[in-house]
Parts: structure tokens; C-alpha cells; sequence
């Protein structure tokens, strides 16, 4: 709670100063200030996980949390992006990652601030003996279900995050 008195002030600080600059990354309803959980996702391009971690992360971005949450473009984010750096050091973040070489995790760490969870698919497939797909892209309907999954776990760590404050 103490931080999100200290966050509600700064944002106000930097609101009346510069205004807009971080309206993507809160809300404000009845006068409540309300954060919005950024949702890392690694870029893996090479195994299918990551592939899952993109749309899984998509899937909570656009359909199970649109309100409650934001994305940081993770190659603007290497590439020295002042905002998204800044909005990890300030808000909480989930890195979904494919596999445990953890990029999105260890990015966001290195650069801005500690993530508040991280979601390791390949982890998330095993420990729930689902299959992992044998392709990376043109998904049929029942790998598109374990993208659900996915999503659905990484919005409950959401809901964990926002009901701790
Ligand atoms: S976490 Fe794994 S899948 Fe994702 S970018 Fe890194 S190596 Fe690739």
C-alpha cells in the first residue's frame, strides 16, 4: 500500500508537469489510481515455447486483462528505450519466457528493475504434462489452447500483483 501511495504522488508530480507521458501505464477511476501490470514477453523466435509465450502474452493483453495491463516491446527495451526502462523501474512486470535461458527476466532486470514473477512455458508445459507443440507457427485450434493456458496463468499472477498493491 505505502507503494502505491508513493506511486499515486510521483505519477501526479510528473502528470501535472509532463502531461500524458505515463497515461498508458495507469488509470485512473473515482479518483483511485489504478497500475497496470507490464507483461514481458521473451522474442524466441527458435522453439515453439517462445512462440507461445508471444501469443499467450497477446491473448492477456487483448482479451483476459486489457485493463489491467501493458506491454514493453522487448528489442526497444535492449535497444536503450528511455520510457520502457523507466516503466519497470516503476511498475510491477511478469517476464514470459519460453525456456530457462530466461531472456525477458534477465533483460528487464539488467536494464531497469526486479520483475514481480516470471512464467517459464517450457516449465509451465512440463509441470502440467501437456505436450509441447512440434511447430512454431500456424498453431492448430488445440495448440492455440495451450497458449490459453499460459494466459490464464499469467493472468492470475496479475490479479496476485494488483491485489497485493
Ligand atoms: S527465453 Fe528461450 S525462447 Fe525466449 S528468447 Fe530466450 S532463448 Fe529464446
Amino acid at each position: 500500500m505505502t507503494f502505491i501511495w508513493h506511486l499515486s504522488f510521483v505519477i501526479w508530480i510528473l502528470d501535472i508537469s509532463t502531461p500524458r507521458i505515463l497515461e498508458p501505464y495507469y488509470t485512473i477511476h473515482g479518483g483511485k489510481l489504478e497500475v497496470k501490470v507490464g507483461i514481458i514477453s521473451c522474442s524466441g523466435e527458435e522453439i515453439p515455447e517462445g512462440t507461445i509465450s508471444r501469443i499467450a502474452t497477446r491473448m492477456v493483453l487483448e482479451k483476459l486483462r486489457p485493463d489491467e495491463t501493458v506491454t514493453i516491446c522487448l528489442p526497444l527495451f535492449l535497444a536503450g528505450g528511455e520510457e520502457e526502462r523507466q516503466f519497470a523501474q516503476n511498475f510491477p512486470t511478469i517476464a514470459v519466457d519460453g525456456c530457462e535461458k530466461m531472456c525477458a527476466k534477465l533483460a528487464t532486470e539488467k536494464y531497469s528493475g526486479k520483475t514481480d514473477g516470471v512464467i517459464v512455458v517450457s516449465d509451465f508445459l512440463k509441470n502440467h504434462g501437456i505436450k509441447t507443440p512440434d511447430k512454431r507457427r500456424n498453431f492448430t485450434e488445440e495448440e492455440m489452447k495451450i497458449a490459453e493456458k499460459v494466459a490464464e496463468e499469467i493472468g492470475k499472477r496479475v490479479d496476485e500483483i494488483l491485489k497485493r498493491g
